[in-house]
């Protein structure tokens, strides 16, 4: 059959060679020897007829799906568009799996939560990664009736999820990675605060307070909060909120943990209460989800969406109707890990398209990260993605039909909601876009340029000089690159006390640690406005930070309405990816 065996169109990407060396790594097929199988393109193509395929579940000929595989595979290897990592590495292979989001629920009787180890081991074999509240379980030292023992309570449960975690290592293609969630009301909360101290535990897992609206008020009356056994539903003590959060703050000025996540701002914005409470996020913690439920991943190259010195709105429009369209397709051709997850996902069609090259973007325009011009562009960019996106998904549901929790969600007119169609409970996610950043080659999710020139370790030990592709640029039109200058920047990180680079390059080439804490909160907080789930946002500190900046940073976000906040100061963990070369 030619059908089946169309060829690759002629497109190619422009990858860099940093790219080709992760997708040989990762993403391209292997034979069993460990070998590619196949090229970029191919790897492409691929993903593109995989995806392209659920078209056929709704009328589409085998002449339009192929049209439309081109226009995916058009959107990928223009580098305009990627979705998370599952889907490129196993889209139309007989894994299948595409999802990189899920949460998992743990209850509080062994079996659940051994049965809970066991969906995290399947959704990690296929490249996921796993969010979890252990809110559920009881506290350490409380009855155990069936053995007249005591419970180990949560902290020593997530040491379990921990080593299954390590010996499940994802086919050598990623490691896992799991968020724990605590509740702050929690009776073993100060235990959890403090469960990562030893910088070698609980290596697999994020970790974040799940804080409240209560808890934050008794933090501003400076008074006592009441904990809750949650066997029994029974008060189980009270404890200062001063005094915890100040343990969560010192703790994350350490070594940046835990992180926060404010519970009940995120369910305000849960799009199906009347199908559940969200309780957790995945690992990253920009995708809030259901027990049980999956979302995958996609974000838009902002980098590429410059023409003449403006924002290219038009070309936006399209790339985000194709994205949402992929984005929905990818719900249908998932092979979910587990009968549960399948059901709870294509009941609400969650999807999570984001943003990447935010940075670059804003120095193609020549506007600095830490301005109101930035904060401004963000708002501007991020609700007009969102427009589009609820109108693209409010256009596939007139097609394709609602989401099946329509009726009583937030979308639902009887709710008061505008448009009587909408195929997707969410439509937006800020993803970090750890991995597929370096395959387009531009700057991860909303975050600075982390730095103009660097010292990037590659695999085997060596090292390599890189520099920003748009700073070299500026650097040989205004006549100031050399290697040698190039090299005494990666020492430093930031271009700031360079005197001989000119001012205006200066202010617009700011890297992470040039922005302050309170910048760093403004974008995500613009983000958020126009983002369904969460953003994906490290808030970087300065090393001589104090305590009480990071405190402040903590009360800002929950004032400008964030979901979370991960912290991170300077050289307060140890081993750190791309590494700032230290002066000797
Ligand atoms: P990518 O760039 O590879 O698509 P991101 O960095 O945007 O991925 O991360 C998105 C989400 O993918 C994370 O929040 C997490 O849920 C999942 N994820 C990332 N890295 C891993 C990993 N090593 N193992 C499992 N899941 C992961």
């Amino acid at each position: 059959d030619k059908r089946s065996q169309p060829a690759v169109p002629k497109a190619k990407p422009k990858l860099s060679s940093n790219a080709h060396v992760v997708l040989r790594k990762r993403y391209l097929k292997k034979d069993h020897k460990g070998e590619p199988v196949e090229t970029p393109e191919e790897l492409f193509w691929r993903v593109a007829r995989a995806i392209a395929e659920a078209d056929a579940h709704y009328g589409a000929t085998a002449e339009e799906v192929e049209d439309t595989a081109v226009r995916f595979y058009n959107l990928m290897t223009a580098l305009d568009f990627l979705p998370n990592s599952p889907t490129l590495m196993n889209a139309g292979t007989e894994l299948g799996q595409l999802s990189a989001c899920f949460v998992l629920p743990v209850g509080d009787s062994l079996e659940e939560i051994f049965e809970a180890v066991k969906h995290a081991a399947k959704i990690h074999q296929s490249g996921g990664g796993t969010g979890f509240s252990f809110s559920r379980l009881r506290p350490e030292g409380d009855v155990v009736k069936s053995t007249n023992g005591v419970a180990s309570g949560p902290v020593s449960f997530m040491s379990v999820f921990d080593s299954a975690t390590d010996t499940i290592k994802q086919g050598g293609r990623r490691r896992g990675a799991n968020m724990g969630i605590l509740r702050v009301d929690h009776p073993d909360i100060e235990r959890f605060i403090t469960c990562k101290h030893d910088n070698d535990r609980l290596t697999n897992f994020n970790i974040s307070v799940a804080i409240t609206d209560t808890f934050m008020k008794a933090l501003e009356a400076d008074e006592d909060y009441d904990l809750i056994n949650p066997r029994s539903g029974e008060k189980a003590g009270r404890l200062s909120a001063r005094k915890v959060f100040d343990q969560i703050v010192e703790s994350a000025w350490k070594n940046g943990e835990p992180g926060v996540i404010f519970l009940d701002s995120i369910n305000k914005d849960n799009p199906t209460p009347h199908v559940g409470l969200i309780e957790s996020t995945n690992p990253c913690g920009e995708q809030p989800l259901l027990p049980y439920e999956s979302c995958n991943l996609g974000s838009i190259n902002l980098a590429h969406m410059v023409r003449d010195g403006r924002i290219d709105y038009e070309h936006l429009k399209e790339v985000v109707w194709e994205a949402v369209h992929f984005l929905d397709n990818v719900i249908d051709v998932n092979k979910y890990p587990l009968a549960k997850i399948r059901e709870m996902t294509l009941s609400n069609r969650k999807i999570g398209l984001g943003v990447m090259g935010f940075a670059d973007m804003l120095v193609s325009l020549g506007i600095p990260y830490n301005s109101e011009e930035a904060v401004e562009t963000a708002e501007e960019v991020m609700a007009f993605i969102q427009k589009e996106s609820k109108a693209a998904s409010a256009e596939l549901g007139k097609t394709r039909g609602n989401f099946p929790n329509f009726k009583g969600s937030i979308h639902d007119p009887a709710m008061g909601a505008s448009t009587p169609t909408m195929r997707n409970a969410t439509t937006t996610t800020i993803a970090p876009t750890g991995t597929i950043s370096i395959l387009a080659g531009c700057s991860s999710g909303v975050e600075p340029i982390f730095a103009v020139t660097f010292v990037r370790k590659v695999l085997d030990g060596e090292e390599l000089l890189e520099v920003h592709p748009l700073f070299e640029k500026a650097a040989k039109e205004k006549g100031f690159y050399s290697q040698e200058l190039m090299k005494k920047i990666a020492s430093k990180g930031s271009i700031q006390d360079f005197s001989e680079i000119p001012e205006e390059v200066r202010r617009v080439f700011v890297v992470a640690h040039d922005v302050s804490p309170e910048w760093h909160i403004r974008i995500q907080a613009a983000f958020q406005r126009h983002t369904d789930n969460a953003v994906s946002k490290t808030i970087n500190f300065p090393h001589s930070a104090t305590i009480q900046d990071v405190y402040d940073t903590y009360l800002q976000a929950y004032k400008s309405g964030c979901k979370g906040l991960t912290i991170y100061r300077d050289g307060s963990r140890d081993a750190q990816v791309l590494n700032i070369q230290k002066e000797p």
